[in-house]
């Protein structure tokens, strides 16, 4: 991995925390919330994948071991999977916490913000529809307020990395 990754997610994390506290007013975080890491595919590139497997690694067996548990109940999981978009909870998240925090991934670090995609669209928090992130702001399916006018999505936010971004994959892909 290049050695900068490391600053490069730093610098990202700091920017993101200015958006959060930009847009603090439409935010619902808190502590014991871990919604965004309870349904969702989590698409990780390559490049991630190796950041977030080091923090694995750090991590003290036991907790490990419950990691490595998730993991096959999940592969099982998606085996016997007949749909076409497999959502679960991740793997890392234990008793509602990011095992891995320091060195989760893109997705993870954008979970809650409201930003401008490629086409213009706007990228939503999924709690948006429960009354949390941005509810208050997004009636009928519109959105009443400008959102983050920068493309958070992986590709775009790791366009200096492409020679070592890889393939982007949901997370559980990974183990398959
Ligand atoms: S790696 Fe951590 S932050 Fe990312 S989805 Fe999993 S539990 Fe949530």
């Amino acid at each position: 991995m290049k050695k900068d990754y490391d600053k490069f997610i730093n610098d990202f994390q700091t920017k993101l925390d200015k958006y959060f506290e930009e847009y603090s007013e439409y935010i619902y975080c808190h502590e014991n919330c871990s919604g965004c890491c309870e349904t969702g595919e989590y698409p990780f590139s390559q490049l991630e994948m190796a950041y977030l497997m080091k923090g694995f690694l750090k991590l003290p067996q036991d907790i490990k071991d419950i990691i490595k548990n998730n993991i096959e109940n999940l592969k099982k999981q998606k085996s016997d999977f007949n749909g076409e978009r497999f959502e679960y909870t991740c793997p890392f998240l234990i008793e509602k916490k990011c095992s891995v925090y320091q060195n989760r991934g893109i997705t993870c670090r954008v979970h809650g913000l409201a930003y401008l995609r490629k086409n213009n669209t706007v990228n939503l928090p999924h709690c948006a529809n429960i009354g949390l992130n941005f509810s208050t702001v997004f009636k009928d399916g519109i959105f009443s307020i400008e959102p983050i006018k920068e493309n958070l999505n992986i590709d775009e936010v790791l366009k200096n990395f492409k020679d070592e971004m890889g393939e982007i994959r949901p997370l559980i892909n990974w183990f398959l």
